[in-house]
């Protein structure tokens, strides 16, 4: 039979599938380190379930509520990197909070990378094999009615359900292990085809007059008593809110999440709708929940998933592992929110909580044997599909900690696509760990108990002073070796951080400008400088649709502590050359190239405002 669809052969370094939460930073990240990456999303927005199609808000190992993870100087556990990257800048320049803003960053970002082919509204559906590796996807663009056959030497799923690496055979988990399984005291008993239900999220308006909703007729009639432990539904549980609800409208966890999606989204529909009814109408003569004036606004037709496979990868992460922040000598990322377990039934448990949260007492690994198949030499995964028994999936599947995965197993996989090895030898190959491990230290991302010892780092030779500074704030902690505080409570396990500011402080009583220098017993000739700046790691900082989540953050300007107009100066030949001058900056990690002819034997960073704070902060100078 003939065929419209025309086929495509190309070839890249690394294929990723998938471009959520997972996904972009994993593309991103292996396309700055020299492979060249094709991204394929299915969908025509990047972000997965933080896109705009499903808008729910990052978070990550900080936590939220009662397991707030976050103290100035001590506990700064938000998530560096590509993530942080990103949160800056859609903080700053999407005050508005926009979910399609949100859209637009991440596709910008993709664009702006030369390594990065992103391909969008295309999705794997099939693989080639050559014995027990991967040698080619399929992927198909049915708008263009295109067919893409993609050959590559390492493969990334990051598609959530695990699309990819299903087609290529690997092996994978679904639902709940029994208790024995894995010694895990959270586990059911008998182990089940149950998972974490799906759901679908909504935004309303406040306006002007009274606004009217006429539920559809199949819409589901939700009692008082039905919704008594859901917040926000029963009047006087909590502050009234209806801008952003309601994640706890979750339904399908019963069923098979990726073959019943259809049937799920439909329900799902009903549920929300209903809940909706039910604060707009459920009292005909009274208005208890302050909602006449609220109107809906958006909502969304596509199930936010959050759980469906999860592969079996070269290690599988369990409840012990999260809990006691055992050492992984091949970790790439780390954890920290809670073991967030929620009942299968969703709304149709009324009588249970819709989520128990069980505590995660230290930020533990997440090791990169988590992100490779047993079975597939060359297919990696990043995100909620990550070899993870389902109690400990229930702490990694939160956003940011996908995108600290993902940036992890990207870093890796151009590693391997760059170097000739074979993704499954990483793990094992001491060596070649310790250099990735270098490397994603290098890009900001934090790793519990791993320091700063790169030897072509010339900023650890140098004499370093500064014009002002305080005690604990010395010039010299910019090579510390870590770039933030995480020996506070609740921060890194036990002896696994060095207690210290880990940041050069002026003393406010000197104002600005001020200065620190570097400087050398011999000229140097580096072609690099790179700046870590505060960015208030202890806080909060997430698009969010809540009002009072986002009353917590600085949302909508730059960080306060973030060093915002700078000039950097290099010595040559006793005289001072001023090779770099920024302003309005607000994100954490700054790289510059040194355009020098000359030698020099000094180096100095003079601040001259920051954006609110009344001194300077710097957490790492690296000169290469
Ligand atoms: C209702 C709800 C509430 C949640 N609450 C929070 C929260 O408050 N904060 C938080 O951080 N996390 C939360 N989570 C968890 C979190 O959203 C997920 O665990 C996370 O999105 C997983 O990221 P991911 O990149 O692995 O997958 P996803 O975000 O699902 O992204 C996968 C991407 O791959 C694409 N894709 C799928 N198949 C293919 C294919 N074959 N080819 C190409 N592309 C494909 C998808 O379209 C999608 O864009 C919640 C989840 C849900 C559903």
């Amino acid at each position: 039979m003939p065929t419209i669809t025309t086929t495509h052969e190309l070839t890249c370094d690394v294929l990723v599938a998938g471009g959520g939460a997972a996904g972009v930073p994993c593309a991103l990240a292996a396309a700055r380190h020299g492979a060249r990456v094709m991204l394929c999303q299915d969908r025509s927005v990047l972000g997965g379930n933080a896109s705009s199609e499903v808008r729910m808000h990052i978070v990550g190992a900080n936590a939220h509520g009662s397991f707030d993870r976050g103290k100035e100087l001590q506990t700064e556990a938000r998530e560096g990197g590509i993530i942080e990257e990103i949160r800056l800048e859609n903080c700053v320049r999407n005050p508005q909070r926009s979910a399609s803003m949100f859209d637009l960053i991440l596709y910008e970002k993709c664009r702006a990378e030369p390594n990065l082919t992103l391909m969008l509204n295309t999705a794997v559906t099939g693989v080639e094999m050559d014995g027990g590796r991967i040698e080619r996807v399929v992927a198909e663009r049915q708008s263009t009615e295109d067919r893409f056959l993609i050959r590559a030497k390492a493969f990334i799923d990051c598609t959530g359900d695990g699309r990819l690496g299903v087609e290529a055979g690997a092996a994978f988990m679904e639902g709940r292990e029994n208790r024995e399984q894995f010694s895990e005291s959270l586990a059911p008993q008998q182990a089940d085809k149950c998972r974490l239900g799906s759901t679908i999220l909504m935004q309303a308006r406040r306006h002007e007059q009274s606004m009217p909703f006429v539920a559809p007729p199949w819409a589901r009639k939700f009692s008082r008593e039905e919704l008594k432990l859901r917040l926000y539904a029963v009047p006087g549980e909590e502050e009234p809110t209806h801008e952003y609800g309601y994640w706890w409208a979750e339904w399908g966890g019963t069923l098979d999440t990726i073959k019943d999606n259809e049937l799920i989204r439909d329900e799902l529909l009903a549920i929300v709708l209903g809940i909706w009814d039910h604060v707009k109408n459920a009292s005909p003569d009274d208005d208890p929940f302050e909602a006449s004036h609220w109107a809906l606004d958006w909502f969304g037709f596509l199930p936010g998933k959050r759980e469906s496979r999860r592969f079996i990868g070269q290690h599988i992460l369990t409840q012990q592992d999260v809990l006691t922040s055992r050492l992984f000598e091949d970790a790439i990322a780390y954890g920290g929110w809670s073991l967030d377990l929620h009942p299968p039934g969703g709304v149709d448990a009324p009588d249970k909580p819709p989520c128990e949260q069980h505590p995660v007492p230290c930020l533990y690994d997440i090791p990169l044997a988590c992100c490779i198949s047993r079975d597939v030499r060359n297919l990696m995964f990043a995100g909620r599909n990550i070899s993870a028994t389902h109690v400990a999936f229930s702490s990694t599947r939160v956003m940011a900690t996908c995108a600290a995965i993902g940036q992890g197993v990207g870093t890796a996989a151009a590693f391997a696509a760059t170097r000739g090895l074979e993704a499954a030898d990483l793990p094992a190959d001491g060596d070649t760990m310790q250099a990735i491990q270098q490397c994603l230290m290098r890009d900001d991302a934090l790793l519990i108990g791993c320091v700063n010892e790169d030897p072509q780092d010339l900023a650890r030779t140098a004499n370093i002073t500064a014009t002002s500074e305080v005690s604990g704030g010395e010039a010299l902690q910019v090579i510390s070796g870590q770039t933030r505080g995480i020996h506070g409570e609740r921060g890194a396990p036990p002896g696994r951080s060095i207690p210290a500011t880990h940041r050069w402080m002026s003393n406010p009583a000197d104002g600005f400008p001020v200065a620190i220098q570097l400087d050398w017993p011999n000229a140097i000739e580096p072609h690099e400088l790179q700046l870590i700046f505060d960015t208030g790691l202890h806080r909060h900082l997430t698009l969010s649709h809540h009002n009072g989540y986002t009353a917590r953050m600085h949302w909508g300007r730059p960080q306060p502590e973030t060093v915002r107009d700078y000039t950097v100066e290099v010595l040559t030949d006793e005289e001072w050359i001023r090779l770099i001058e920024v302003s309005g900056n607000y994100q954490r990690r700054r790289t510059h190239g040194l355009d020098t002819s000359s030698r020099f034997t000094a180096l100095r960073v003079t601040v001259e405002a920051t954006n609110g704070l009344d001194h300077a902060r710097i957490c790492e100078v690296r000169v290469y």
